[in-house]
């Protein structure tokens, strides 16, 4: 399994690294947030002061540089000791769309406070009641007056959004029917959501089957500056692609750190529970299905790996990045289920972790995209069959 041993793709220094930090967080820490939907924030904090947050910034901003597949692994093993990188992933790769696509300035101005903490770029605004995947119906409108812009609009299901002193908005600043296209229109803005709360921003918690921070935006005349505009008005859509991309790839990496965990877990209780005087793990019965998790981890972290060294190496990797979320979203998910299984009535004990665990992973099938999406991205693009929508 190329990411499960670490040996051989260079970054095993990393992965104990981060497994290391892990081991200060443990269970009863997550299982006292879960109780409370308590945000993570000593664990935020030291992922971010010992950089691995910072790790896709490169030097000159103060960040470490390195290529997405450091980021994979460090996502994958704060998954598989058992915690959740969902509390701030997005610190990682939300900066992207400044990196790629804003100006000297803007990257001047923020990039080095992203690498270092000192700003959060933790929330990331598409989703919208009335749109939900087809985000080129997003409403939530921009109207430029002088050298700002006045945004109305709903978002919801921003995650992060009350940990974040910054968010980049999907919005529109001209009408859908105007355009040559149908993603034509769109712009990217850089919102101070610290500003934004004192006037025209409102943000709603809603409260999940997992602990995830996710809340609901009211925008009312919330006015954001000109000079927040990251490239061109209304060639938005394109500037969030590569974030997107970015976004499956690191999200499928957590996945495989979840079907790691599941499996491992799975194996230590088949090796050690004894029913009808003998190690349940004896019985094939309960065997071939962890065996078979393996197997199916094992596959999906080789299109993870091969996505990121697309992404790295600059080359298209829309395909490969949906196709690995797909994977290793359905992976982790049987795991989870298998790791329930092998654990009889204890996998629904809280203190087993198992149960959380399985929450937090049936996400990934939802969110950032549904799987659906991702099997009519490969039936169209891929295969040429005719678009349904
Ligand atoms: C906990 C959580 C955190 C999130 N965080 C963020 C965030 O930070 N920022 C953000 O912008 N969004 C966020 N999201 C939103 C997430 O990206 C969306 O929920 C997801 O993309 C699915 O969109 P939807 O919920 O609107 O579903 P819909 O688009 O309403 O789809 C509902 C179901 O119908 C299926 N479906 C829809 N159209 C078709 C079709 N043409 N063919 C076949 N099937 C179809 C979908 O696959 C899905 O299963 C989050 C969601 C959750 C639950």
């Amino acid at each position: 399994m190329t990411t499960s041993e670490g040996s051989d793709d260079g970054r095993q220094d990393i992965r104990d690294a981060v497994a290391k930090l892990c081991r200060d967080f443990p269970g009863e820490y997550w299982r006292a947030l879960d109780r409370e939907r308590a945000y993570p924030k000593a664990f935020v904090d030291r992922l971010t002061k010992e950089g691995f947050l910072s790790v896709l910034i490169p030097e000159e901003y103060g960040g470490s540089g390195l290529g997405l597949g450091a980021a994979t692994a460090i996502l994958e093993e704060i998954h598989r000791s058992g915690c959740n990188g969902a509390a701030c992933h997005a610190q990682m790769y939300t900066m992207g769309a400044v990196l790629r696509h804003g100006s000297a300035e803007q990257k001047a101005q923020y990039l080095p406070k992203i690498a270092s903490g000192e700003l959060r770029l933790q929330a990331f605004g598409v989703t919208e009641p009335t749109s939900g995947t087809d985000t080129t119906r997003i409403r939530t409108f921009a109207r430029r007056e002088g050298d700002r812009y006045i945004v109305n609009g709903q978002k919801i299901w921003i995650s992060r959004a009350e940990h974040s002193d910054l968010m980049l908005l999907l919005c529109r600043t001209a009408p859908r029917e105007e355009g040559k296209k149908t993603s034509d229109g769109i712009t990217v803005l850089l919102v101070d959501m610290r500003e934004a709360l004192k006037a025209g921003l409102t943000i709603r918690p809603i409260r999940t089957m997992i602990n995830h921070a996710t809340t609901e935006l009211f925008f009312d005349n919330m006015s954001v500056p000109v000079g927040n505009r990251i490239g061109d008005e209304g060639r938005g859509f394109r500037y969030i692609l590569d974030g997107m991309n970015a976004e499956r790839i690191l999200i499928a990496a957590e996945c495989i750190g979840d079907g790691k965990f599941f499996i491992e877990h799975a194996t230590e209780y088949a090796k050690t529970r004894e029913v009808f005087g003998r190690p349940i793990g004896q019985n094939q019965g309960v065997q071939f299905p962890i065996a078979r998790s393996w197997i199916e981890v094992a596959a999906a972290a080789e299109m993870v790996d091969k996505a990121a060294r697309l992404f790295e190496a600059g080359q298209p990797c829309g395909t490969e990045a949906n196709v690995a979320k797909l994977l290793a979203s359905e992976a982790s998910w049987r795991a989870a289920d298998m790791c329930v299984q092998v654990h009889g009535g204890f996998g629904f004990a809280e203190e087993f972790d198992i149960e959380r665990k399985f929450r937090e992973t049936r996400l990934y099938q939802v969110a950032p995209i549904s799987t659906n999406l991702i099997l009519s991205h490969v039936a169209t693009h891929v295969l040429d069959l005719p678009r349904s929508y």
